[in-house]
């Protein structure tokens, strides 16, 4: 949430503009110990997409909700809303207006790093999770979804194998079923947290055409920060206090 609120990501606050100028954002969260799921495709006016991923999971019997029905939810149960003020922001106007009057839509990655936001965490108990929020890609259409919120494809956790969240270029990462992917490498195949996202960032999804990255963390405290694009915001934390934030390679 707090990522969703820092006008710096593409996420919540600082989401890109769709074509007829508005905000369509899409969210998701999974829990590793019971694969329990929650997701919202493009929703509006909620001021963090990815809480209400959370409701969903939890309070509905739902998985996936997306626009009026999934704003009606979070009506209902009350979750913060904001106006079309709160999510200007005039880098990203600027950004879509230099595209708007073409059929190009196009992913937010200022000098190719990633303004999507997605965490993995291991807490105390070890069980890891995954979520993941983002504005989409600049000047999309027809209500276009984008991987994060699909279960499988943008986000995954599962205590067995990992915990992940991905950026980048959609429309590939649903096509390569990325995180659950990185998952079956390691539940069928044995291959390491490490093995399996750099064969599934760096081999096929580079093969295949599909620019970005993903975080991903299993029960042991490993961590992986992949990316095939030529930068990616990222940054980690241990209990130890142990800290990084990077930016390129
Ligand atoms: N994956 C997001 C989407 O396609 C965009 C991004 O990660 O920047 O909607």
């Amino acid at each position: 949430m707090s990522l969703e609120n820092c006008p710096l990501f593409n996420a919540g606050k600082g989401s890109v503009f769709t074509n007829d100028g508005s905000h369509e954002m899409d969210a998701a969260i999974m829990t590793g110990k019971d694969l329990m799921a929650g997701a919202v495709a493009g929703i509006s006016g909620v001021k963090n997409p990815v809480h209400l991923a959370r409701m969903i999971m939890e309070k509905s019997e739902h998985v996936m909700l997306s626009g009026a029905g999934a704003a009606e939810f979070a009506k209902l149960l009350k979750l913060d809303f904001e106006n079309e003020d709160y999510f200007f922001n005039q880098f990203r106007y600027d950004q879509f207006l230099e595209i708007r009057d073409t059929d190009k839509f196009q992913l937010d990655h200022t000098e190719k790093k990633f303004g999507t936001v997605g965490a993995v965490a291991l807490d105390q108990n070890g069980n890891i999770a995954a979520a993941t929020s983002t504005g989409g890609m600049t000047n999309k259409r027809f209500n276009r979804v984008g991987d994060s919120p699909i279960i499988g494809a943008g986000t995954y956790a599962n205590n067995n194998t990992c915990a992940i969240s991905c950026t980048g270029h959609g429309e590939f990462f649903i096509r390569a079923v990325v995180a659950y992917d990185i998952s079956c490498l390691i539940e069928y195949k044995g291959l390491s947290l490490t093995e399996a996202c750099e064969f599934v960032v760096n081999d096929k999804l580079k093969k295949f055409g599909g620019e970005g990255g993903l975080v991903a963390l299993n029960t042991n405290g490993d961590c992986v920060l992949a990316f095939n694009s030529d930068g990616m915001y990222r940054a980690w934390k241990t209990s130890e206090n142990k800290k990084g934030v990077e930016i390129y390679r």
